[in-house]
């Protein structure tokens, strides 16, 4: 197992993990309070039952565990007042058709917040609907369908964590998902800043792959990441993916059932033999807490002008004030990744839209998922990387009025993600220092 040095940059981000680190640091408790602490950010509305399987059916999948059930709020007093059906109603009657973008823009604001917002701020709140797609999207927006209007979830009440789901079904969505990685053809041309330099690849990820079990079952990393033939977008897709499924494990093994003793432990084997011993895939994780907090830091100025909106003004108010100082506290830090650098050559174009469309059959293919929580929260992260994705390639921060709609799910979903992947970040730092302490023992 080669081990992480945390001087060295994280490829293809402009972080080192010792910076990234010291980041998280000064971002974790921020980003715990405001995702468990802030109805905005602990409620989730999502179609979680309702969409089918677009790829296959395979109902023996399906994990019967007490551990991957969600508990969905039924109860209209538990929904944020401003999401009630009756509140709803009342701006819109019952079955109101959906308004077109248009019409949502011309609809005359509700609910005007006065005297929260401090003088000269001419804010108001207005129910937002969320299921229209815009073709910047990089996932297929959660609520999509006529009827859908999805269900609604505490993210708070319902944690990541392990749920028993495993086996062929969770492994074929695995399979697929790594399957959007396999671009067809090489990139029109190959970014040549793209490239990892010689240094960072060998430092990083080539010397880290060497870290991989000989005769262990062929891996998406075996097969599919030929990080010389790729160019920087497509490493990053790839990335992303790694990542995001690394968060996933570690948490996984942060709050591990022992069935045998029936407690919630942390489980250091299930951490060295998902993570430890493969440390590129820590290597990833990093990279999307790179990407992720600066989509976060180019939404400054847009979150500053934003209107949250749940209905009680003060509460309102210090979720605002809480988001612009989490903000402020990751633009005042090092950046952390550059996307100037990607997607910037016109020939690229056609590998953009290759790069959205793959990304949003990741986003589909949670509808595959066969546990609801592991789906839950499936959903919420691709949408997640998908919303920073968005910002990040869609987004021109000098700019108001042209820029893409983010909508109410795309934020929660990118807070929320970042949150994960902090909370992986910590919790991978308590298991490295566990095995430290475990080999001093020795
Ligand atoms: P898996 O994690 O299934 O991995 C399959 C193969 O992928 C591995 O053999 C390896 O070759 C490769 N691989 C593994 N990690 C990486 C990586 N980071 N980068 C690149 N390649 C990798 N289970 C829960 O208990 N709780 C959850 O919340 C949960 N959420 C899930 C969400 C999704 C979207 C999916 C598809 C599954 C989820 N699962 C969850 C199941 C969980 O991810 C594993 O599939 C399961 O624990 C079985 O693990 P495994 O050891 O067989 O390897």
């Amino acid at each position: 197992v080669c081990a992480i040095d945390p001087k060295s940059i994280v490829s293809d981000a402009c972080a080192s993990y010792a910076t990234l680190e010291s980041l998280n640091s000064d971002l974790f408790q921020s980003l715990d309070s405001i995702t468990k602490s802030t109805d905005f950010f602990a409620y989730y509305r999502l179609n979680l039952f309702n969409k089918e399987c677009p790829y296959w059916s395979d109902a023996n999948s399906m994990c019967g565990n007490r551990a991957c059930a969600v508990d969905t709020l039924e109860n209209e007093e538990d929904i944020p007042p401003v999401w009630r059906v009756e509140e709803l109603s009342k701006l819109e009657g019952l079955h109101a058709n959906h308004p077109g973008r248009q019409q949502q823009e011309e609809r005359p604001k509700a609910r005007p917040l006065q005297g929260m917002l401090g003088e000269g701020v001419d804010e108001s709140c207005v129910v937002e609907y969320d299921d229209e797609c815009d073709e910047r999207d990089y996932c297929v927006p959660e609520d999509e369908g006529a009827a859908a209007k999805g269900d609604y979830v505490s993210l708070v009440n319902n944690t990541e964590r392990f749920t028993g789901y495993a086996g062929p079904g969770a492994r074929q969505v695995w399979d697929a998902i790594y399957k959007e990685n396999c671009f067809s053809r090489p990139p029109p041309q190959l970014s040549t800043f793209g490239r990892p330099s010689p240094l960072d690849a060998a430092k990083d990820l080539r010397s880290m792959i060497q870290g991989h079990k000989v005769g262990s079952p062929i891996s998406h990393e075996d097969d599919s990441y030929p990080l010389d033939d790729q160019c920087l977008e497509q490493r990053a897709f790839y990335r992303i993916i790694s990542g995001m499924h690394a968060s996933i494990s570690t948490h996984i093994c942060w709050d591990y059932f022992n069935q045998t003793t029936g407690e919630w432990v942390r489980n250091l084997d299930c951490y060295k033999e998902r993570l430890h011993e493969h440390p590129e895939r820590v290597s990833n994780l990093y990279f999307n807490y790179a990407l992720v907090t600066r989509a976060l830091a180019k939404l400054q100025k847009h979150l500053e002008h934003y209107t949250f909106c749940l209905g009680d003004p003060a509460q309102d108010f210090e979720t605002k004030q809480r988001v612009i100082e989490l903000i402020s506290r990751i633009t005042s830090a090092p950046p952390t990744f550059d996307e100037s650098r990607m997607f910037q050559d016109p020939a690229m174009l056609e590998l953009k839209e290759d790069f959205r469309n793959r990304f949003r059959n990741v986003s589909r293919l949670m509808d595959c998922v066969g546990c609801d929580k592991c789906r839950l929260w499936g959903k919420l992260q691709t949408a997640g990387y998908g919303a920073a994705l968005k910002v990040l390639f869609e987004f021109d921060e000098t700019k108001n009025g042209e820029n893409p709609h983010l909508r109410r799910t795309e934020l929660v979903a990118l807070v929320n993600t970042l949150a994960r992947i902090s909370h992986s970040l910590t919790a991978i730092q308590h298991f490295r220092a566990a095995i430290k302490a475990e080999d001093q023992d020795k």
